[in-house]
């Protein structure tokens, strides 16, 4: 048995240079994991919370953790102390229970979730396997490696351009293997940013490490990543499609889309989705609504989610009771998981096996602001849920991610599985 011992945290920085909570867990048995914590820009309303030492102004403009972190070594400690490591659901319990509320708001979700995500790798360690090995027995499935959705076009909140639209991916599909799909998005990247350069545009990265330029619309984002696929030798649409992130609860306001300079209806948008689908080969979307806007999900879903994937992202914030109310409203057919959403690494899975036994496809995914922590890679590999977000194979923090996946491919050899063309709807 993997009794914790101590439990000990700390404030890192993060990829945007903000404070972030890292754990580390310590067992009686010498096994040892470390987490850190991401941190979203444009989060949904539903989230769970994280704290921030808002009140010191003059220490990180407000941004530190050490409230958090606090919070880690006085109350969270004490919560799991001689708790079995291996037992996941046990230890998440004990976390959400010191808190005791519905958002994660008094001891926070960032200092919770580190806990929970380093007692899993010391866990792994206690039974000397691998973290996806480990993380699969939990979740239940087979390990498969998931197809990379590659945010190369950043826009939104994360960005200082002109973008409404948050996030252009790539999504590298028709490949046999996972190293051969990144290889291709990788050259795409690369050809667009020359195909930029030429074009006079900025080829300064984004939060995500996608780049950032200021264009004409919304469309010619997708214009010149098509380009850059044939241009890198690859066929759009039979080996590599596009997909968005709207981020629409970013340009909704008194119920209507901003977009450009026009305030669309929840129906005009939804044209406008359907009409980019039958021009370019966009095989997923997220957050195409705002997160209140249940109607405009429905509508939007019954329009085209038939061709496409719809995922919920601010809908959901990986809580399987707004997820449960989606799947009865027939509100997307996709669920966006972002472990400091909800806080506990059982409750992701959980929201995930909600999602998978009423059809509904999982994402799992980064935040903007992330670490060099890479543990969403084992997560996507262990849940065997075929798809991954990222970000652009660019800034360490992305390329962690990317790179654990091809270590993690090395390591299964002829064993590995790769989620590739099944992704398409
Ligand atoms: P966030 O962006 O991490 O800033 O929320 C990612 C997303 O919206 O998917
Ligand atoms: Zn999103």
């Amino acid at each position: 048995m993997a009794k914790i011992k101590t439990v000990k945290a700390r404030e890192v920085l993060d990829s945007r240079a903000n404070p972030t909570v890292e754990v580390d867990v310590l067992c009686a048995d010498g096994s040892f994991g470390r987490a850190a914590v991401p941190s979203g820009a444009s989060t949904g309303r539903y989230e769970a919370r994280e704290i921030r030492d808002s009140a010191r102004k003059k220490r990180y403009g407000g941004k530190g953790v050490l409230k958090a972190v606090n919070n880690v070594s006085r109350t969270l400690a004490r919560a799991v102390k001689g708790l079995d490591a291996t037992n996941q659901e046990k230890i998440d319990a004990a976390l959400a229970g010191a808190d005791g509320t519905r958002s994660k708001s008094r001891i926070g979700a960032n200092a919770i979730l580190g806990v929970s995500l380093a007692a899993a790798r010391a866990a792994a360690e206690s039974e000397n396997k691998p973290l996806y090995r480990y993380l699969s027995r939990i979740s239940g499935a087979k390990p498969q490696l998931p197809v990379p959705f590659m945010n190369i076009i950043n826009g939104g909140a994360h960005a200082d351009n002109n973008l409404d639209i948050q996030e252009f991916m790539l999504v590298p599909h028709g490949f046999k293997t996972f190293s051969e799909s990144l290889r291709a998005g990788v050259e795409v990247f690369h050809t667009l940013k020359s195909l930029l350069k030429s074009k006079g545009l900025a080829t300064s990265v984004g939060d995500e490490g996608g780049f950032a330029p200021s264009l004409r619309s919304n469309e010619q984002a997708m214009e010149l990543m098509s380009e850059a696929t044939e241009k890198a030798g690859y066929q759009t649409g039979a080996q590599v499609s596009l997909a968005m992130d709207a981020a629409a609860s970013e340009f909704h306001r008194d119920g209507k889309y901003k977009v450009g300079r026009a305030n669309l209806s929840s129906a005009v948008l939804g044209k406008m989705y359907e009409k980019w689908v039958r021009n370019w080969p966009v095989i997923s979307i997220e957050d195409p609504m705002d997160e209140n806007d249940w109607e405009g999900w429905r509508e939007i879903t019954s329009r085209i989610g038939g061709r496409v994937q719809i995922v919920g992202d601010d809908l959901f914030v990986t809580n399987r009771e707004r997820l449960e109310t989606g799947i009865k409203a027939g509100a997307a057919n996709s669920i966006l998981i972002k472990v400091n959403q909800i806080g506990t690494l059982s409750e992701t899975f959980d929201a995930m096996r909600c999602a998978e036994a009423a059809g509904y496809t999982n994402m799992v995914s980064h935040r903007s602001g992330e670490t060099e922590d890479s543990i969403i890679a084992d997560i996507a590999v262990a849940t065997g849920c075929g798809r991954i977000k990222t970000g652009a194979p660019c800034r360490g923090e992305r390329t962690a991610k990317y790179n654990r996946l091809i270590r993690i491919e090395e390591e299964l050899g002829k064993k590995a599985v790769f989620a590739g063309k099944s992704i398409v709807r």
